[in-house]
């Protein structure tokens, strides 16, 4: 997306919980991966869901970080009720 040609390239999936190839795959560097996840995502889904758009991916309503965050409270939660 930056435009910078980069020695390391990552694979970003569009929907997470689609498939792992082809039209569902960007090929991004590790800077642009990371603002697709955590930024472009959640705006897009806020902008689509404003426009009136239904349905749109359970992946795409959280930025990485704020998943990421949640699943690290509910395993503290799990693991102090054990
Ligand atoms: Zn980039």
């Amino acid at each position: 997306m930056c435009g910078h040609q980069v020695m390391v390239s990552q694979k970003a999936h569009i929907l997470t919980e689609g498939p792992k190839k082809g039209a569902n795959l960007l090929i991004l560097c590790p800077s642009c991966h990371t603002i697709f996840d955590t930024h472009i995502k959640p705006k897009e889904n806020q902008a689509l869901l404003d426009a009136g758009v239904e349905n749109m991916p359970k992946s795409w309503e959280k930025s990485i970080y704020q998943q990421a965050a949640e699943a690290s409270k509910l395993a503290r939660t799990k693991s102090s009720s054990t």
